[in-house]
């Protein structure tokens, strides 16, 4: 049977604002002392009443902006009703049917494919985040749970895609171009493992040849992109097999479980009718300026994309290496600061790509708060360029340079270990590696020209690697026709 993929994604984003979204509580929650940020507000106690954060819809706005959305001038909030622990109102504060930008859209260019694709945005809307239950377990049974409300009030904005998409690929193209974006525009941190950024995601199967969409599950609980490409994929064939025995899919939410690697029943999907929602009474429409949105739209940061567009044609780099580089904010910046002074971009590319990526990654240190400056790096590569070290051994440098945080000069200084580049030295030892190898110097006479590159190889292990080979090869070459 031929069939088709559809999936649809709600993206929940956690705002950096400093305070919650309807009272003062601070937003830094993480590792801190449970139930030390809350109040009345965000505790839902009797009585007290929410107070919209500007700065919410700030950052909403920039958002929305930024996915190429129409915004609602007139913004209703309305009561999301169910009970939960972690809810302590009983509802959730939330957009319904005027939330506050609808009918945009994101360009994608997944990996391995050349062409790009348009998803489409269905509708950006403002919440409160509820609050977070801690579940403690003996002999893998829940003893008890524990509730956290420092969480309770963060605000969210939700965005939720059109079932445009058409693969995991896709789906993890646009949520690392959508993390990418948040970044840039400093509304989030775009931190799945911390769960800063959340993905839901809706997936069905639809027969090709009727066109006709299937029933859909939606899947939670990814918090990485591996994750989220592991249960689309288990989720697909899950379904495909279900449809293959013509059984059917029912429409649930399902969870990831990660040990198992596969997706389970929570419960059957809840309609809007179940939450009853209504316009919430404590706050009253809100009506959004024609000159705020401007002012915001003019004010809107470089972008990832225009900034590729700038590497690519500023820096005379590859759309593939500008792509990786401003992929990660800071990791343009850094690109950017050694620009500043060092002009061969290639080559930068290539170390801030190559060497610093591998040892921050190893390491899982931030590119900002790595020990190698990009000044510091800078340096490494003159030092390179100028012949007192070969690449090789740059490289080796660099790794002690990113573990100690001492510079490249102090530690070249203190290990000896420049290159040789004193023809005097190199020809000791050229001589030595002739007279030990007669046979292969013959063979290079008789008209074997790759035998050489075994006599260069001779002198680099005598050198311990720091001649330079071009001038070694020189020599070689040199010394084998006068002696001929
Ligand atoms: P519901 O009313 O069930 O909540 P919505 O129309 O609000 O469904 O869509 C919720 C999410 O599910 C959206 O991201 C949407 O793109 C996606 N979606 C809708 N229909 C399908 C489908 N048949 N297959 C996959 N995803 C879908
Ligand atoms: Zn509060
Ligand atoms: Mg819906």
């Amino acid at each position: 049977m031929l069939d088709d993929i559809v999936i649809g994604l709600e993206i929940h984003i956690q705002l950096l604002t400093k305070a919650k979204i309807f009272c003062n509580c601070s937003t830094t929650y993480f590792d801190q002392e449970p139930n030390t940020h809350t109040c009345p507000v965000c505790l839902g106690l009797p009585g007290s009443l929410p107070v919209l954060n500007q700065k919410v819809v700030e950052f909403a706005l920039k958002t929305a902006l930024a996915l190429n959305c129409k915004i609602n001038q007139t913004n209703l909030f309305h009561r999301k009703n169910y009970f939960y622990p972690d809810l302590p109102k009983a509802y959730q504060i939330s957009q319904f049917d005027q939330p506050i930008a609808i009918n945009g859209f994101l360009e994608i260019v997944p990996e391995n494919s050349r062409t790009g694709r348009t998803i489409r945005v269905n509708r950006v809307h403002m919440e409160e985040d509820a609050g977070k239950l801690i579940h403690l377990e003996r002999d893998g049974q829940i003893v008890c749970s524990l509730v956290d409300y420092n969480r309770s009030g963060i605000p969210l904005l939700e965005i939720v895609t059109e079932p445009d998409i058409c693969s995991p690929e896709e789906a993890i193209a646009f949520l690392q171009k959508l993390r990418t974006m948040v970044q840039y525009l400093e509304v989030c941190d775009g931190n799945l493992e911390k769960g800063s950024m959340r993905c839901d995601a809706n997936i069905s199967i639809r027969e090709s040849r009727t066109g006709a969409l299937g029933t859909k599950t939606e899947v939670k609980n990814m918090n990485s992109f591996r994750a989220i490409k592991k249960a689309l994929e288990f989720e697909i064939t899950r379904q495909r097999r279900l449809l293959e025995r013509s059984e059917q899919v029912l429409a649930e939410t399902r969870r990831w479980d990660e040990a198992s690697g596969k997706t389970l029943s929570m419960r059957s999907k809840e309609e809007a009718l179940d939450y009853r929602y209504f316009p919430e009474p404590d706050l009253p429409p809100l009506t959004i300026e024609q000159s705020w949105i401007e002012q915001v739209k003019n004010n809107l940061p470089e972008l990832p994309e225009q900034r590729k567009e700038r590497f690519v044609i500023d820096y005379k780099l590859s759309n593939y290496d500008a792509q990786r580089l401003i992929e990660v904010k800071s990791l343009g910046n850094y690109f950017e600061n050694a620009a500043q002074y060092y002009q061969d971009y290639k080559n930068l590319a290539n170390w801030v790509l190559g060497e610093l990526l591998r040892c921050s990654g190893e390491g899982n240190i931030a590119i900002e708060s790595c020990t190698v400056s990009s000044n510091d790096l800078v340096e490494l590569l003159q030092l390179i360029d100028n012949k007192t070290i070969s690449g090789k051994m740059a490289k080796g440098i660099f790794e002690e340079m990113f573990k100690t945080g001492q510079s490249a000069a102090d530690l070249i200084k203190k290990s000896g270990i420049t290159q040789i580049s004193n023809e005097a030295q190199i020809n000791d030892i050229i001589n030595k590696v002739i007279e030990d190898n007669p046979e292969t110097v013959q063979d290079f006479n008789a008209g074997k020209e790759k035998a050489i590159h075994f006599l260069v190889g001779q002198v680099m292990k005598h050198t311990k690697g720091r001649a330079q080979p071009d001038l070694v090869l020189n020599l070689l070459k040199e010394r084998i026709d006068k002696n001929s």
